[in-house]
């Protein structure tokens, strides 16, 4: 069970950096194209040429277009999003379907989550329950 929780987490953390890098990403096309532009009469169309034609020099690795580079941030942020959105759903799906076993009676019972102490519905005993399996 605390596996299944930190794989989740990891999920999460995952989707999240996602995000932030896309964000991150975006916001340096931006910055570099806005310092560039604000002296322009007309801003907007070009803003657009400047992402559209401009290019960025990665040192060894060559230079990159500013297309690219805004696509990339926006392809991070689309799966970044998605990855949290999924990861979330899993923890509602399996939130759902613990199956809890009392170490007394070994009777098996299903329950919403997981609990520290509950009373076993067979022997009326207050037990630590052991979670046998989660699943959808
Ligand atoms: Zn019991």
């Amino acid at each position: 069970m605390r596996r299944v929780i930190r794989k989740k987490l990891s999920g999460y953390v995952f989707g999240i950096m996602l995000c932030l890098l896309g964000f991150s990403v975006l916001f340096v096309v931006f910055w570099k194209a806005w310092s560039s532009a604000s002296a322009s009469a007309d801003f907007f169309s070009y803003l657009w040429s400047y992402i559209l034609t401009e290019q960025v020099n990665l040192g060894a690795v060559g230079t990159l277009r500013l297309t690219y580079l805004s696509v990339l941030g926006a392809v991070f942020l689309v799966l970044g999003v998605y990855v949290l959105v999924f990861s979330r759903q899993v923890l509602y799906l399996s939130g759902g379907s613990v199956s809890l076993q009392c170490p007394y009676c070994r009777n098996h019972w299903r329950a919403r989550r997981a609990m520290g102490w509950a009373e076993c519905p067979y022997c009326r005993k207050f037990i630590q329950p052991q979670v046998m399996k989660t699943g959808s």
